[in-house]
């Protein structure tokens, strides 16, 4: 590539503000490079993804982004390519930057082969525009707790706007079974439906914190046949003639379902064994596979890079404290703590958890999404569960847990991480799974209770 001194430029300062960031103990300094090469080159992004002799994919949704761009990034990378992926989770374009930035070269040259970021909703369409992707997956539209009200069609509308931002030639991997998602595909070209057939794990109806349950064309109610989690699944408009497109890849059949596994059989005749469970992960898994089978990996390539694929931190793992096994499912909205509910439920006939509510920014400071979860479910289990309630919300989520039916006895409160984690392995006899639910700086207050308590190292090393 020609010298480009600003570019240049912009990546050695970048690179020499991680090194500084890091010095200071910045959390590894994932967005502060990102801010210093963008001052210096608004351009930087732009170039650094051309200079990718194989483009950019994108990972755009709700829930499931870190986990979906994990899994593509290991199918590429199982079939040779060396990638870059903002695997720190900054999903900002400061976050795609920096990521970008502290893999270039010095003077701006490339050394991986392909990027795969995933990307906030509202982050999608500058990132289109600047790194013009060959493909985007766009795994779900949910209401976030941070966004209440009427701002999931902005979201929804925003998602749109980047996809028909796409250059000629790009594919999208796009959930057929989320009406929210299929109607902004309308009109774009290229787009590769995934879905999920199987009538293995369904719901009796449409959830309370479900957010799509009109026509997003027409503004009818939507009339669901199936529903497999939130408002997902598959449904016709009862006015006009908005459904769901038919799959092109459509899991088939889903067994050996636990809570950290699930064999996948596809409709092309794929079987995905997978170390994540939860209906949730078979989304991920279809939309990675089709990613990257659109992207030339051979299927089996997938499958093997699928079966040796692990989940991040807090995703789905697994601590040993007090003696007793912690399971820790990270839930970071209504339809995301309902899901992981559910799984814990189903899959995991679990009979003691701890719910972690914080209202700090990174949760949302408003805790009224607590009343769309389906707690309702948790308190008619068969396993009559014990909920120890915490954090700084604690006492929101036990009136929460009251109002859906828990009986005074089912439900501990206790404010303290430390203390909490102390009664759910009181309660939990040896030998049991309990499994701790947090909001995100729950999670950061949990882990650092745990390695406090020595629970560090191999205690919180992930499953396999
Ligand atoms: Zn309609």
């Amino acid at each position: 590539m020609r010298p480009d001194p600003r570019l240049g430029a912009a990546v050695l300062a970048g690179k020499l503000a991680a090194t500084a960031s890091r010095g200071l103990g910045r959390g590894g300094g994932t967005t502060i490079p990102g801010d210093v090469a963008l001052a210096i080159d608004p351009g930087v992004l732009a170039k650094l993804g051309a200079a990718l002799p194989r483009g950019s994919v994108l990972v755009s949704g709700t829930n499931g982004k870190t986990t979906t761009t994990g899994l593509v990034a290991a199918a590429l990378e199982a079939s040779g390519e060396r990638v870059l992926t903002n695997a720190s989770g900054a999903n900002l374009v400061f976050g795609l930057v920096a990521a970008a930035v502290a893999q270039a070269r010095p003077l701006g040259g490339a050394r991986a082969d392909r990027a795969v970021f995933e990307v906030d909703e509202l982050s999608l369409e500058r990132a289109v525009l600047e790194l013009r992707p060959r493909l985007v997956v766009v795994l779900n539209l949910l209401r976030d707790q941070l966004d209440r009200s009427g701002e999931l069609e902005t979201t929804a509308r925003r998602i749109g706007d980047g996809l028909r931002r796409l250059p000629r030639g790009a594919h999208v991997v796009a959930n057929a079974d989320d009406p929210l998602v299929v109607a902004q595909c309308e009109g774009v070209e290229g787009v590769v439906y995934v879905g999920i057939d199987a009538d293995d794990q369904l719901l009796d109806g449409v959830p309370h914190a479900a957010d799509a349950r009109t026509c997003p064309r027409c503004g009818a109610p939507l009339h669901f046949d199936r529903v497999v989690l939130a408002h997902c699944g598959s449904y016709r408009c009862t006015r006009c003639d908005f459904a769901r497109p038919r799959p092109a890849v459509a899991v088939r059949r889903i067994t050996a379902a636990s809570l950290d596994r699930q064999r996948l059989e596809l409709d092309d005749g794929t079987v995905l064994d997978a170390a994540v469970g939860g209906i949730y992960n078979a989304y991920n898994l279809v939309a990675a596979h089709a990613a990257a089978t659109t992207l030339g990996v051979p299927a089996a390539t997938v499958a093997a890079a699928v079966a040796g694929f692990r989940p991040r931190f807090g995703r789905m793992e697994r601590l040993r404290l007090h003696d007793r096994e912690l399971r820790l499912l990270l839930a970071k909205n209504p339809a995301g703590l309902d899901v992981v509910l559910r799984t814990a439920d189903e899959l995991g006939a679990t009979h003691n958890y701890l719910i972690a509510i914080n209202d700090l920014v990174a949760d949302g400071r408003d805790v009224s999404w607590l009343w769309d979860v389906d707690f309702e479910r948790l308190a008619r289990s068969s396993h009559r569960p014990h909920v120890v309630a915490s954090g700084r919300r604690a006492h929101d989520l036990a009136l929460r847990l009251k109002y859906a039916g828990m009986a005074a006895e089912q439900v501990t409160v206790e404010p303290d991480p430390a203390a909490a984690l102390r009664v759910l392995a009181s309660r939990a006899a040896p030998g049991e799974e309990a499994v701790v639910v947090p909001t995100y700086t729950a999670m950061l207050e949990l882990r650092a209770v745990a390695q406090r308590a020595g629970a560090v190292g191999a205690f919180w090393e992930q499953r396999g």
